[in-house]
């Protein structure tokens, strides 16, 4: 990703992970153009601020992971954006598999009775925070799942969780293409959330 808004731009530490599909791959769930923007304009603006914060501090020599566990303030909130947005980005397929399999799927009939019972609970909760912010599918330590609402740019690695699924609740996320309808943007968000990959985060976490 280059950074148009600095000289500095040849030595950010940071950079924008491309797009593992076509910007028009999504439609009609995602338009090429809230991709563009979504990506090239939101989630890229996080990283060239964060490149800019983190200049001539200690966590320039530091991970983008372990700034989202250890820093505050206006670093943590471009860090965590960043990592939310390349880890969202990542959920998704043009060709997805519709449904968990394996273990995976066995822990979600465990945790939460059903894969449609658990898709009901997400939008619940995409529905119900006030604001911007992210829907989480976590997996703790001892393997239990869970769903985290979290305001901003909140990341469950905060509380030792690891992240499973990261629903952008932004506006930004859905409003070219949605306009105010953010239930329908999530509804809309099934038929493209790869659960083939979701499930290799989980297999991991569990290793
Ligand atoms: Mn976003």
């Amino acid at each position: 990703m280059s950074n148009p808004t600095t000289p500095t731009a040849t030595a950010a530490k940071f950079k924008l992970a491309e797009l593992p599909y076509y910007y028009e791959a999504l439609e009609p769930v995602f338009t090429e153009e809230t991709l563009r923007y979504h990506h090239d304009k939101h989630a890229a603006a996080y990283v060239a601020k964060l490149n800019e914060l983190v200049a001539g501090t200690p966590y320039e020599s530091m991970t983008l992971e372990e700034i989202v566990r250890r820093s505050d303030g206006a670093i943590y909130n471009n860090a965590a954006q960043a990592w939310n947005h390349e880890f969202y980005f990542d959920t998704f397929s043009p060709e997805p598999q519709q449904a968990p399999s394996g273990t995976f799927a066995e822990a979600v009939d465990n945790y939460f009775g059903s894969f449609d019972a658990m898709k009901e609970q997400l939008a619940k909760a995409c529905a119900g925070l006030f604001g911007s912010g992210w829907v989480w599918l976590v997996v703790d330590k001892v393997g239990r799942l869970g769903i985290m609402s979290e305001q901003n740019a909140g990341n469950p690695m905060r509380y030792d969780m690891t992240p499973l699924l990261g629903i952008d609740v932004w506006e930004h996320a859905y409003y070219i293409d949605y306009r105010n309808r953010r239930a329908d943007s999530v509804a809309a968000l099934w038929k493209i959330v790869d659960w083939k990959k979701v499930g290799e985060r989980y297999e991991r976490a569990r290793k």
